[in-house]
């Protein structure tokens, strides 16, 4: 049973929340305001207040935690991201009254941490061009001992229940502790009772649903077509979604295999343990299996990517022998 009383259970459910609330409304106000990082992915104005929000939260519950999360408030303490930065603290005051934007940009850099032996980890907003389409996109939360995620969460403000891919929902928030299972409850009513996480039982590969990013940037989509095919899988089998909502729709039994395959255009990409911690356990804690594309396991202990690890590959668990030889296979 899930310890809803636990310190750091209690926490991801109330953060989560608030933050799933915060960008909502940013995306109902439409505040557009972003700016393009070194690498072009857009950041905008609901990335900045989410962390900063959860930064600021996570420090007065547990102070003398370290915080690793995407974003850096250096570009937004330049004078021309002036305007760029009112709009972050105003949405920032409506749950932190008082916010100002040097508040705001000292919160942001909380998450500046350093990755250690106990650590947690925050993607304020995954899927960030899922967010500007108005597809799927997630909060995500995790705590790292020792290499290993200890707990982790997921705020998905789109998803449907029971994992359903093709609709878009109400919102979720999805919460695993090692060794408690995984548990979900809707984010509209924060009264409902949470209710166990289980994956999909399917056990034979051709009747399996394949997840893939929505960005055919961030992965191979021949090659994944390939595997398709080896796997005996039909086209239509297979769900483009942004973001560790793909992680929660497994999770929840709506599809048996996720592939992270490496860009042709990047081979050395290596992927960030924001991007992976929370999503992970969760699956891994409704009964699924996640390691890299060779069948090792996760190894979040390598600093702030999973560099000893090549891709991502989570399964419903059955499936993931016939995943990894459909791999293997691959070469
Ligand atoms: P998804 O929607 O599953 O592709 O996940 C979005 C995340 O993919 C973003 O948060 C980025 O950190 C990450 N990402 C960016 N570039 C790449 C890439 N070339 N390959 C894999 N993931 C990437
Ligand atoms: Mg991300």
């Amino acid at each position: 049973m899930l310890d809803l009383t636990r310190p750091e259970i209690a926490f991801m459910n109330g953060v989560l929340r608030e933050a799933a609330a915060l960008a909502r409304a940013i995306q109902a106000a439409s505040a557009a305001h972003s700016l393009t990082k070194g690498d072009y992915s857009p950041v905008t104005v609901a990335d900045f207040a989410v962390q900063a929000v959860a930064a600021h939260r996570l420090r007065a519950t547990f102070p003398a935690t370290v915080l690793v999360a995407e974003e850096r408030a250096a570009r937004l303490r330049e004078a021309e991201q002036a305007d760029m930065l009112e709009v972050i603290a105003a949405f920032v005051a409506r749950v932190i009254p008082g916010a100002t934007g040097a508040a705001v940009c000292d919160w942001i850099d909380e998450g500046a941490g350093e990755p250690g032996d106990d650590f947690w980890t925050l993607d304020p907003i995954d899927g960030t061009k899922g967010y500007r389409r108005g597809g799927q996109y997630a909060i995500a939360l995790a705590r790292i001992q020792n290499g290993r995620v200890v707990c982790g969460g997921l705020a998905c403000p789109v998803l449907a229940e029971n994992g359903d891919t093709e609709t878009m929902g109400d919102g979720m928030v999805l919460l695993a502790a090692r060794g408690q299972g995984a548990w979900q409850a809707p984010l509209s009513n924060p009264d409902t009772a949470f209710t166990p996480l289980a994956v999909s039982a399917c056990t034979e590969p051709s009747r399996a649903r394949i997840m893939r990013s929505y960005e055919s940037g961030h992965t191979n989509v021949e090659a994944l077509e390939a595997l398709a095919v080896s796997l005996g899988i039909p086209k239509d089998q297979c769900v483009l979604m942004d973001s560790q909502a793909k992680y929660a729709c497994m999770a929840a039994g709506g599809a048996e295999l996720l592939f992270r395959l490496l860009s042709p255009a990047q081979p050395d990409y290596r992927e960030c343990i924001w991007d992976q911690a929370a999503g992970s356990i969760v699956v891994e804690e409704a009964g699924g299996r996640v390691t890299d594309l060779r069948g090792a396991p996760l190894d979040f202990s390598q600093g702030l990517r999973l560099a000893a690890n090549i891709g991502v590959f989570a399964s419903n668990g059955r499936l993931h022998e016939a995943g990894l030889a459909a791999l293997a296979a691959l070469g």
